[in-house]
């Protein structure tokens, strides 16, 4: 099983990280990907994945920063892709008009530039979206990334299929466990297999019955356990298909 998302270097582990990813691996869950907000901690995730074997990460600015999003910053991404070979992804990039951190016309030009520069290095796009899947689906239509994942979705169905058919995957988090969810469980209902990805986001959503905790790697099998129930199959085979998918999208190591 692999945590396709989390952020290792949020100062929330920085007390315990060590025990984190052996509870990680005392789980089952064998690789995780780290995931960057921003170029400062891109360069922490880097640091992280090269000591651990089993972290991978992606380096990219989310749209909460993307007000601080300056000219060269392409430049200075493309060079920490380039860096380490535990670059994986682009990430994590995308539209947030719920908190509305950075201004809407700054984040859309920071969010085309990092999928532009994704495709461009033929690497994978980790997209966050809140309150914004219209201009979200215009700019990836614009730029058309050879692959690319719509993480913690919280979408209706109906807004990510145009995305699912053009063979782009959908990642769920332990937000799916919550009472009120019922329509993000439909999306996971009708999300085909072959584009689903399971993570925590971890520190944050931790899943029942963690909730209100913090959240950490090891509880992907939670949100797992959970999705394998609704999708009404076994937990093995639901871990054995995304994990497939995971190791395909991220070029990991079955
Ligand atoms: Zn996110
Ligand atoms: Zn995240």
């Amino acid at each position: 099983m692999i945590d396709t998302h989390c952020h290792l270097a949020d100062r929330k582990f920085s007390a315990d990280l060590p025990q984190v990813i052996a509870r990680a691996e005392a789980q089952g869950i064998t690789q995780m990907v780290t995931i960057a907000d921003s170029l400062i901690e891109a360069q922490a995730c880097i640091l992280l994945s090269e000591e651990y074997p089993q972290v991978f990460c992606a380096v990219g600015v989310h749209p909460h920063h993307a007000k601080d999003w300056r000219k060269d910053d392409t430049a200075r991404l493309r060079a920490l892709s380039a860096s380490s070979q535990k670059v994986r992804a682009i990430g994590e990039i995308g539209l947030d008009y719920h908190y509305d951190f950075s201004p809407r016309d700054v984040q859309r030009e920071v969010f085309l530039a990092q999928l532009a520069l994704a495709k461009e290095l033929s690497l994978p796009a980790v997209v966050h979206c809140r309150e914004a899947i219209e201009d979200l689906r215009a700019i990836i239509q614009e730029v058309q990334p050879q692959k690319l994942v719509l993480h913690c979705c919280t979408e209706r169905w109906e807004d990510v299929q145009p995305l699912v058919e053009n063979g782009y995957l959908l990642g769920f988090t332990g937000i799916v466990t919550y009472a009120n969810a019922q329509e993000i469980r439909r999306t996971a209902t009708l999300c085909p297999l072959s584009q689903m990805l399971l993570e925590t986001d971890a520190p944050y959503l931790a899943p029942v019955p963690h909730r209100g905790k913090r959240n950490e790697p090891a509880f992907v099998r939670d949100v797992a356990a959970f999705i394998a129930e609704l999708l009404g199959m076994p937990l093995k085979e639901l871990d054995r298909k995304t994990t497939e998918n995971a190791v395909a999208f991220f070029g990991l190591s079955s």
